[in-house]
């Protein structure tokens, strides 16, 4: 074991007293942004009656199933012997802290959501503990998916989105790192609301919620403001008095969502199924990550070289936005991701047309990856997708 993690282990056992006699670190699992996650055992696991259980004492909780589920998922029976402890940073925000334990506290019931066992706090240091989830790790198992096993993957996350979007919670931050997923069990758990939200407290109105007609009316008194502005650089008026738009921007690079890039002051869960929607492109295409931009301006050129000028103006002006771009490697029209898909895994010399499987995947790919969020799928609607009429049992 790493000397440091060695360090960092001990300090944290030093930190908390108690919480040597309930929990024995392992290792770490996971090191972000905003927090480190070891895998720890839970001492008192054996006292217990069901600990002899095998199924139990192998262990890796495993959530409970969809249907008649038991409510209460930590009673004795449940309580799994393995835990995830996630140290938060100290650099998040106590708000921004409460705010994830808050939402995991409404989404106990969720069993694709990863749900929190109990949480500890010494001074400004926040410990989380959550039952050890058994998964792999996405660079591993994605290059060899089959249509079959995407279809399992994305109804596992699909499942999960349904339950947190009916909470009218927004996650943000839908990646691969963030869900969980067992290829061998065909099951997945959502995790980190470190950036989750609920739906509406951004309170200032976007022009994607109102109808089409007032939408063109206020984008033509913008275009009209723009054009009697004198200056050099098209798109940057001189002298702008209107105040600059403010949106929440929080999640991953490559994964937000064409509504967040045009600052949105009305994001809906539609964000997350975007992202999942990234997922299924880097899935199909076979790179990881597909979207690599270093700011939104990139972002928003990898996207436009994909949809083109046309639709990515008409995305924009949803959102009162004036998309204009001088870079001549973006068309007018993009491309099909049937195209991309073909070219990235390089089929598209040897003839090889797209297989009925594949032809479905990119029809709901299409509904995941829609420019216009009013138009792209729900999570809801997913689940009775074609695509995701599967069975893995
Ligand atoms: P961060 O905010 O730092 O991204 P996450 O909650 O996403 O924190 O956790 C980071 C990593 O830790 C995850 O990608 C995963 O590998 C691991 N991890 C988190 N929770 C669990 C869990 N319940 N079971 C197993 N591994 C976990
Ligand atoms: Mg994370």
């Amino acid at each position: 074991i790493d000397l440091t993690v060695q360090h960092d282990m001990d300090k944290l056992e030093a930190t908390f007293p108690s919480f040597k006699e309930k929990y024995r670190l392992i290792k770490r699992i996971g090191e972000g942004t905003f927090s480190t996650v070891y895998k720890a055992e839970d001492l008192q696991y054996h006292q217990y009656e069901n600990s002899w259980d095998l199924d139990a004492a192998e262990s890796q909780w495993r959530p409970p199933p969809l249907k008649g589920a038991s409510r209460s998922r930590f009673d004795t029976a449940n309580k799994p012997k393995f835990v995830a402890i996630k140290k938060i940073y100290v650099t998040s925000s106590p708000a921004r802290i409460l705010n994830e334990l808050e939402l995991l506290h409404d989404l106990r019931d969720s069993h694709s959501v990863c749900p929190l066992i109990t949480a500890f706090r010494h001074a400004d240091q926040v410990l989380a503990v959550l039952p050890y989830f058994r998964h792999q790790d996405f660079r591993k198992y994605y290059p060899e998916m089959s249509v079959y096993d995407m279809r399992v993957y994305f109804r596992s996350l699909f499942t999960a989105l349904a339950a947190v979007h009916e909470k009218g919670i927004i996650h943000r931050d839908i990646k691969p790192t963030n869900f969980l997923y067992d290829p061998d069990k065909k099951r997945g758990v959502l995790v980190d609301f470190g950036l989750a939200e609920r739906e509406g407290v951004e309170t200032k109105p976007c022009l994607c919620h109102e109808d089409r007609q007032t939408r063109k009316q206020r984008l033509q008194q913008s275009v009209a403001f723009n054009s009697a502005q004198a200056g050099p650089q098209p798109g940057y008026p001189v002298n702008d008095t209107r105040p600059s738009r403010r949106a929440n921007r929080a999640g991953t690079r490559g994964f937000r969502a064409p509504e967040v890039l045009f600052k949105c002051t009305e994001q809906t869960t539609k964000i997350d199924i975007w992202s999942a929607g990234v997922i299924l492109l880097t899935i199909l295409c076979k790179r990881f990550p597909f979207f690599n931009s270093a700011d939104d301006i990139e972002a928003m050129i990898e996207i436009a070289t994909i949809f083109g000028t046309r639709r990515m103006k008409q995305a924009g002006q949803i959102h009162g936005c004036v998309f204009d771009t001088n870079i001549p490697t973006i068309g007018e029209k993009g491309f099909t991701f049937e195209k991309i898909m073909l070219w990235s895994t390089c089929r598209s010399d040897n003839g090889k047309d797209l297989t009925e499987d594949e032809k479905e995947a990119i029809q709901f790919l299409q509904r995941c990856i829609d420019l216009d969020p009013t138009k792209r799928i729900s999570a809801k609607e997913a689940l009775v997708h074609d695509f995701l009429q599967v069975d893995p049992d």
